[in-house]
């Protein structure tokens, strides 16, 4: 079910609980803006979702709230991580989901970086 994304932040949502250690994941890069980890229902044969640590609803939320700090790192990170998955000569594709519209499931801003295949239009019509 779709968030409202201009809620506060709730700290109860599944990846809060990830960056506690309250649950696992399948971790491919942290450092000290960042988590990556594989999403756990894979929609391309790569699919890992990188998260800010600090407490960003959406996209939104982090590019209003965020320190210059945490955004560099954190956009660097999402470059970081599709580097390091040779995905650069094949190419790849970014998704952030923001509120109802965007279909955004998990109230904690998260990149989709997807490749390993072709993957096809933007948007089916
Ligand atoms: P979104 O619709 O953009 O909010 O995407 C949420 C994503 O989180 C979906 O692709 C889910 O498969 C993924 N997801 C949900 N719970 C977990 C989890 N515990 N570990 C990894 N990925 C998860």
């Amino acid at each position: 079910m779709p968030i409202d994304a201009s809620l506060p932040y709730d700290d109860g949502n599944i990846f809060a609980k990830i960056l506690r250690g309250e649950l696992p994941c399948t971790k491919v890069y942290e450092d000290e803006h960042a988590l990556a980890f594989h999403d756990i229902n894979p929609l391309a044969p790569v699919h890992i979702l990188v998260i800010p640590k600090g407490p960003y609803v959406s996209w939104d939320d982090f590019a209003a709230r965020a320190s210059d700090a945490e955004i560099a790192g954190f956009v660097r990170a999402v470059g970081h991580v599709a580097r390091d998955a040779e995905m650069v000569v094949q190419g790849y594709r970014l998704l952030s989901n923001v509120g109802k519209r965007g279909g955004q499931e998990v109230p904690h801003l998260h990149v989709h970086i997807f490749g390993g295949q072709p993957l096809g239009p933007m948007l089916a019509r």
